[in-house]
């Protein structure tokens, strides 16, 4: 570990499992092992760009014995034999032990992935909790249905629900506990066993995890961590023979790659993609609703957020207030250290995504729109941005179509509900949107046409476990989080008699 990295543990006293966790050498987790991996791969801290720890670069020999371990334990192992009520305590005490371990589960993805500890600890956290607790609810509710049949002679025709069986599960580096618990959660729920590959940027706290794993008594084999690069054992997962589903989170780019390598197996695959989520405000909005909706979006966890309200519309006779309130309050924003509860806005993930973000910040000055507030590079160590307004954009602008991922928000007036609905479904995503009105009436007209995995309305970026998230259009296929995902995870088998 660097001394600046060291300096930070010291300076926000982290917890001594923290300091523990950090210390020791990182292992792949497999079949319920500890497991030394051949090759090593540093992990940076985001605040300080120090190394903050080293992690095995797997191989596909690790992404075999995976998933070799993982189809033991799903058609032979001893989780084949769990019956639903065992699979929803071992879920419950999961969720017990997240809870348990909260502030060094906070402290390990603030330091790993650049979040403001405290926005850690409400949404990667608590939002993780919740949702182990209710998939675990789910775990004893799965049936199926009889069917009432005219085929001539008597029979009795019932489906059965069965679980899908290995998923090779692949996390961006954004959300990387709370993407991983969206993944591992709804197939343990339904019986299923799971290999997950962290973000190459962000494995720790899925590396922490598998220790929890451990320590809740789930079976060898039910759960695999294996860390390494997407391009090498993240294909080799998508496109291994052995799994039955991939469940992917990350970039349309990627995800196309992956889709196509489920084709090939003829796997089931759920993408959760990109987006350029539009947020429309309508002369009758409650203008305080909007700034704390983008808040709660494209300016928190420093705008990477899939999303996340990055396109804002409206209407003229508001404009000029609105952005001057947005403007105040993302330029008083706290920016700092992640381990500081008074921080609200960290780092950017790497240098990478810091130069992605000044880049589009510096097309969108030549593109001609009106920068309001921020967009200067902060300057000294790590990976820190502005939270960054532009006023006036025209809808062909690419600060305007395409997905930055940085806390860069887009204005734009419009006069008509029609011109406003034009404007937001003008666009490849089709993640989520929002609508502010104090008008029920035009809430409920302009929902269905939207086009969009998710609409709110007088908020933006609400998520919970009972309400299924997903996009439409290049944002991906299929759901995550509600029964909608549990269902994802269930095969449903026909069953005749002849009476
Ligand atoms: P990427 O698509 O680059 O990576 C996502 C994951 O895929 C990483 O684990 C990556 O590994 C892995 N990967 C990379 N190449 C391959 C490959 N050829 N085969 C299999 N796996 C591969 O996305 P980012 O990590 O940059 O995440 C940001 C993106 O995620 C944004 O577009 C964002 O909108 C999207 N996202 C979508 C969400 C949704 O619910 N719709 C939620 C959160 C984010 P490695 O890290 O090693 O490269």
């Amino acid at each position: 570990m660097d001394k600046q990295v060291v300096a930070l543990l010291d300076k926000y006293s982290v917890t001594p499992r923290t300091r523990a966790f950090l210390e020791k050498e990182k292992r792949h987790y497999i079949n319920g092992q500890f497991l030394v991996g051949q090759d090593m791969m540093p992990v940076l801290e985001p605040c300080t760009g120090g190394q903050l720890a080293e992690v095995p670069s797997g191989s596909s020999r690790d992404i075999d014995a995976a998933v070799g371990a993982a189809n033991h334990a799903f058609r032979q192992g001893e989780w084949s034999t769990w019956t639903p009520a065992q699979r929803e305590r071992v879920l419950m005490k999961l969720a017990d032990l997240v809870e348990d371990n909260l502030q060094t589960l906070s402290e390990i993805e603030s330091l790993d992935a650049g979040k403001a500890i405290e926005g850690c600890k409400a949404v990667d956290m608590g939002g993780s909790i919740d949702l182990l607790r209710y998939m675990a609810g789910w775990a004893t509710k799965i049936d199926g249905a009889t069917r009432p049949v005219s085929a001539p002679g008597e029979h009795f025709a019932y489906t059965l629900k069965e679980p899908v069986g290995v998923i090779g599960a692949i996390v961006p580096w954004n959300w990387p506990f709370n993407m991983a618990i969206w993944k591992l959660a709804a197939p343990l729920a339904a019986g299923c066993t799971v290999v997950l590959k962290p973000a190459q940027l962000t494995p720790l706290s899925m590396l922490f995890f598998a220790e929890l794993c451990d320590e809740a008594g789930l079976p060898p084999g039910v759960v695999n961590v294996v860390t390494g690069r997407g391009s090498t054992i993240g294909n080799d997962l998508v496109a291994h023979p052995g799994i039955n589903k991939v469940s992917f989170t990350g970039s349309t780019e990627v995800g196309i790659t992956v889709g196509k390598a489920a084709v090939e197996n003829v796997n089931h695959m759920t993408l959760e993609l990109g987006g350029k989520s539009p947020m429309l405000v309508f002369e009758d909005a409650d203008i305080q609703r909007v700034v704390d909706a983008t808040q709660q979006s494209i300016y928190f966890n420093t705008g990477q957020v899939c999303s996340g309200g990055s396109r804002l519309y409206v209407q003229r006779a508001i404009y000029e207030d609105t952005v001057r309130a947005i403007a105040e309050r993302a330029s008083a924003m706290v920016i700092g250290d992640t381990l500081d509860p008074a921080t609200e806005m960290g780092p950017a993930i790497s240098a990478g995504q810091k130069d992605t973000v000044m880049n589009y910040i510096a097309i969108g000055k030549q593109e001609g729109a009106r920068l309001v507030c921020g967009g200067e590079d902060p300057g000294g160590e790590g990976y820190f941005l502005q939270p960054t307004l532009f006023a006036d954009c025209d809808n062909s602008m690419r600060i305007v179509q395409e997905e930055i991922f940085g806390p860069v928000l887009v204005a734009i007036p419009f006069d008509t509900e029609e011109q406003a609905i034009t404007l937001a479904n003008d666009n490849i995503y089709g993640l989520a949107a929002s609508i502010f009105t104090r008008d029920i009436s035009r809430a409920h007209r302009l929902i269905p046409q939207l086009e969009s995995g998710t609409v709110w309305v007088n908020t933006h970026d609400m998520i919970d476990a009972n309400t299924p998230f997903g996009g439409v259009k290049k944002s991906g296929i299929g759901k995550d989080l509600g029964p909608e995902q549990l269902n994802h995870f269930l095969e449903t088998k026909a069953v005749w008699i002849a009476l």
